[in-house]
């Protein structure tokens, strides 16, 4: 019953309306290890065609998930994307192509795995997301140079078959030629030896190749057999070293396939990958939301369930969580217990790397007196305190032992002496500068204080908006 609840459990996690542009991003199994994010990019009015690509099926394939994670960067004044980034994150995790074998090979029949495969509830997602697309598109990296050794799946354009039907239920079209057309565009801008090459698998007939004959099973040939879409496997050489080079071949062939098909851009990403930085934790617990800086020790006045809600970094995608002494490998909006006398150590990663930590435990935490919008409060160390459009909150001028100074990042106080001491200033929303948020909408501005060079006191500050949702999403 609980996997039956669990099987389509989706957050919203936001939602916008960008220069005419719709996205919209959901987490599919949320609270598993298995968790995955699929966001969608619609035109405001002319929709179709809707293309569904995915990234990561295979965890060892960073240029495929990394293409896929930037193409959420785009903008369309006709189509739709339906983006899935990482895909088989739990590979990912680990950087290994299936750690339940391969999940590319599991859309053939509901009995090809067994019950208890994880894999199974996340391609019977993906088959699901089949049904909305008008076109499939399955990124992968993979080794050799196809147009040099015909034998070998790298920089090839991959079809199951010659003829589908486009749109939906519509006009038989001939994707051979219109592959074939997005690889002679595309390799106009590469160089020879990295050209692209157009394969017809025919994946219908007998195989003699038993790579070939393994493809029945895939997920192109089950959207190009179920649902008769365009179904295409854009491979980029895992030959090419540099991940940023393989990103740029895959946005390279994809701008000339969505060219192709009809998919018109207000704006398409570059190819510019930056390395994960880690700007903060969000936990969620009994006494409301903490944040957590990286490398700092969050003191916490009651024990309890918590869960970490939220990660902020430079990068939208690939975040996981893990705590020492706890079971799982994505601990996520998953709950855990915080005891007394514990100290938790809570380890975030990126992809398959680990690039931060920091500490929780119960202790009395120090906290902070303010003024908000004329009533005053004590915050404690690590609050997340909500302003609301209107409201002001200023910072208590009284002495501490604790701290000399108190910081919020953003906010410039009229005191041109002072400049770094921020108490005794009101602060609003219209006063906050929104390129020092943690996040990209410009909404969480951390604040520090500071004894010395030494931070000894940390809180951040939740700018409430007008709600941003559309109204619909079709
Ligand atoms: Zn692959």
């Amino acid at each position: 019953m609980f996997r039956l609840l669990c099987r389509f459990l989706v957050i919203t996690a936001s939602s916008l309306l960008l220069s005419g542009s719709v996205y919209w991003e959901n987490v599919y199994l949320t609270s598993t290890d298995f968790r995955f994010p699929v966001v969608r990019i619609a035109a405001e009015t002319e929709k179709h065609p809707v293309v569904l690509i995915f990234g990561g099926i295979h965890g060892d394939e960073p240029g495929a998930y990394l293409a896929a994670e930037k193409l959420a960067e785009a903008r369309l004044t006709k189509g739709t994307l339906i983006l899935l980034p990482r895909v088989n994150f739990y590979s990912i995790m680990k950087n290994v192509r299936g750690f339940f074998g391969d999940m590319n090979r599991k859309f053939e029949d509901e009995n090809f795995s067994s019950l208890s495969d994880p894999d199974r509830r996340i391609v019977s997602i993906l088959k699901n997301l089949m049904g909305e697309a008008d076109v499939f598109i399955n990124l992968h990296d993979a080794w050799g140079f196809h147009a040099r050794s015909p034998g070998t799946f790298g920089q090839s354009l991959i079809i199951d078959g010659a003829k589908a039907l486009f749109p939906k239920n519509g006009q038989p079209i001939d994707i051979e030629a219109l592959g074939g057309e997005a690889v002679r565009r595309a390799n106009k801008e590469l160089p020879r030896a990295q050209r692209f090459a157009l394969w017809n698998h025919r994946t219908d007939e007998k195989q003699e190749d038993l790579r070939l004959e393994e493809m029945k099973s895939s997920a192109s040939y089950f959207a190009y057999k179920s649902f008769q879409i365009p179904s295409f496997g854009l491979e980029v050489s895992k030959n090419i070293s540099s991940d940023q080079t393989k990103v740029k071949h895959h946005l390279l062939v994809l701008r000339e396939l969505f060219r192709a098909l009809g998919v018109q851009f207000e704006s398409f990403p570059d190819s510019k990958v930056l390395p994960p930085e880690l700007r903060g934790i969000e936990l969620s617990g009994p006494k409301g939301r903490f944040f957590l800086p990286p490398g700092s020790a969050l003191n916490l006045s009651s024990p309890g369930p918590y869960s970490v809600t939220r990660i902020w970094g430079n990068r939208r995608f690939g975040w996981s969580v893990k705590l020492a002494g706890k079971d799982g490998e994505n601990l996520l909006d998953k709950p855990f217990l915080l005891r007394e006398g514990e100290n938790l150590t809570l380890f975030v990663g990126h992809d398959f790397d680990q690039i931060g930590k920091g500490t929780l435990r119960v202790a009395p935490p120090p906290s902070l007196s303010v003024t908000l919008d004329g009533r005053p409060m004590e915050i404690p160390l690590g609050m997340v305190l909500s302003l609301r459009p209107g409201e002001t909150i200023s910072f208590d001028t009284e002495e501490s032992t604790l701290w000399e100074k108190i910081d919020l990042k953003g906010f410039q106080p009229p005191d041109r002496i002072n400049r770094s001491d921020d108490r005794g200033h009101p602060v609003s929303a219209d006063k906050m500068q929104r390129r020092f948020a943690l996040d990209t909408e410009g909404r969480y501005f951390p604040l520090y204080g500071k004894k010395g060079q030494k931070t000894t006191f940390f809180a951040l500050l939740e700018i409430l908006e007008e709600d941003l949702s559309p109204a619909s999403f079709r």
